[in-house]
Order: structure tokens, then C-alpha cells, then sequence
């Protein structure tokens, strides 16, 4: 036991996806004076992105374009080192019946191996904890259930003593998207999957099994610049994208949606088993 500072590593499928389920976590861990490492299996290059502004960005690839924003988002939250594994995005089409998931697909790669390379980064950083996803991967994108997979058996080969599931109480879910469609400019945005109700029922985690809720208010500043970052998430796509709709909050509604983030930590006692929610990821080191 001891009282810190810690090493947090946070392992996550596409650039951006640190910054919904964790970005004001790694925020705050950094502020505290911890050291936070983000980990991305892909460089996303199968994402949707928007135009490429004449100039500068006109000759990059959608993936070089994304681990540039990727690494900006992570100076916003204060992360001390990023580290990509390069694996392929599988697309967002990959649930589907027709889905063709490209040749070195992170969802397709052998888990021990990718195991393997995450346990070095585990390793080598001496990590107090790891954050991955919940075992549905939140909504099921097979990259995502990959996280799960892959940064629970790299936990136990390099012997991280904390692991967190990332995810969100499906009950707040359904309660940002009815504040979400309150506000026109974001209704004007958002016919689709951001706030759609049947994925909501059964996507993320039920409220009384979560095990953390952490207060992340002071840290949404940092959250809007991370999301700022990702521009080419922001301004791309059919309208439906979940970051251009979050930036386009005023920002007390944003702090409100976004100033809470949940975690799962398998073992210990959850919110249903009469635990209070727990607002320290690091409660269990301490
Ligand atoms: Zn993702």
C-alpha cells in the first residue's frame, strides 16, 4: 500500500476514444501529479474524416492525420507518453453481416501477441494500473472488445496490480441524449447513432454495476481541448458524429453532460452490492 504518485496506462482501440470514457480521469490523474501513458491499438485510418483543410493537412493520410490529433489531444490532458501499436482499424462497419475487416485488423490480431506488446509498455513504465474497456467493448465495436481482451491478458502477464474498465451508466446515457436533443443546434446535427435509444438499452453498463464514478467537473476544459483536437472526427462523417455534437453544447451544459466518468473494477464490491460509488481510481493501491 502506499500513497502514490502512481503510473495509470491508458489502453484504448482508435485515437479519440480516450477522451469520452477517460479523458477527464487522465486529466485529473496527471494534475494530481501521476504519471498517465495512453496506448492506441490503431491509427483509426478507417474512420470517417472530414475535409482536409488546403495546405498543411491536404497530404496526409486520414491515419497520419489522426496520430497527429491524437497526440495533441494527449498534451491537452497532460499525458506523458503515447505509444501506438500500429495495428489496422477494423472500420466502423465491422459488426456487420458484410463486413470486410481489412488484412492486420486489431479485432482479428492473435490476443497473446498483442498481449505481449502491451505488456513491454506495462512493464517497462513499472504501471500501478491499466484502464481497458468492459467486456461488451461499451457497444460492441470488435476493436473495442479487443481492448478488453488484450489489455486484461497483458495485465496478468506483466502483473499490473489495477485494472478499470472504462464505461458509462447506461442510466446517464439516457439522460444526456434527452439533454442533447434539447438543444436545436445539436438536433439540427444529430439523426442517429449519438443518441439513438435502442443501442442505449443494453450498451455500456447498468448503474448498479459500476463500481467508480469520478468527479472529472474541473477537468472538462481539458476534455473540450482533447476533443478539439480530433477535428478530423469533429467535422466529418453524415452529421451523426458524437464529438461535433458535444462541442456544439454551451459550455455549462457540456460540464454538466461531461463531468463524470465511470469505471468497473472487476472484484471489487459494486454500487448494487451496497458500495457506494468510488470517486479515486486508485482507491484499491492505497
Ligand atoms: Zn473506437
Amino acid at each position: 500500500m502506499t500513497a502514490g504518485p502512481f503510473t495509470l496506462v491508458s489502453f484504448h482501440a482508435h485515437p479519440d476514444d480516450e477522451v469520452l470514457l477517460t479523458g477527464g480521469t487522465l486529466a485529473r490523474a496527471a494534475a494530481e501529479g501521476h504519471r498517465v501513458v495512453l496506448v492506441t491499438a490503431t491509427d483509426g485510418g478507417a474512420g470517417l474524416a472530414g475535409p482536409v483543410a488546403p495546405g498543411s493537412g491536404a497530404m496526409l493520410t486520414l491515419g497520419a492525420r489522426r496520430i497527429a490529433e491524437l497526440r495533441a489531444s494527449a498534451a491537452a490532458l497532460g499525458c506523458a507518453r503515447v505509444e501506438l501499436l500500429g495495428y489496422a482499424d477494423s472500420g466502423s462497419e465491422a459488426e456487420g453481416p458484410d463486413s470486410a475487416v481489412p488484412d492486420g485488423a486489431f479485432s482479428r490480431a492473435d490476443v497473446d501477441g498483442a498481449a505481449q506488446r502491451l505488456a513491454a509498455i506495462l512493464l517497462d513504465e513499472r504501471a500501478d494500473a491499466l484502464t481497458i474497456y468492459d467486456p461488451a467493448g461499451g457497444y460492441g465495436h470488435p476493436d473495442h472488445v479487443q481492448v478488453h481482451r488484450v489489455g486484461r491478458r497483458a495485465a496478468e502477464i506483466a502483473g499490473t496490480r489495477l485494472v478499470l474498465e472504462a464505461t458509462a451508466d447506461r442510466r446517464w446515457l439516457a439522460r444526456a441524449g434527452a439533454v442533447l436533443r434539447r438543444f436545436s443546434a445539436v438536433r439540427a446535427l444529430g439523426r442517429g447513432a449519438a443518441t439513438g435509444q435502442s443501442v442505449l438499452a443494453t450498451a455500456y453498463t447498468a448503474s448498479g454495476d459500476l463500481t467508480h464514478r469520478v468527479d472529472v467537473r474541473a477537468y472538462t476544459g481539458a476534455k473540450r481541448a482533447a476533443m478539439q483536437a480530433h477535428a478530423s472526427q469533429a467535422d466529418g462523417g453524415d452529421g451523426a458524429r458524437t464529438l461535433a455534437l458535444l462541442l456544439r453544447l454551451p459550455r455549462p451544459v457540456f460540464r454538466r453532460v461531461l463531468g463524470r466518468e465511470w469505471f468497473v473494477e472487476p472484484g471489487r464490491p459494486s454500487a448494487s452490492a451496497g458500495a457506494a460509488l468510488e470517486d479515486d481510481i486508485f482507491a484499491s493501491l492505497r
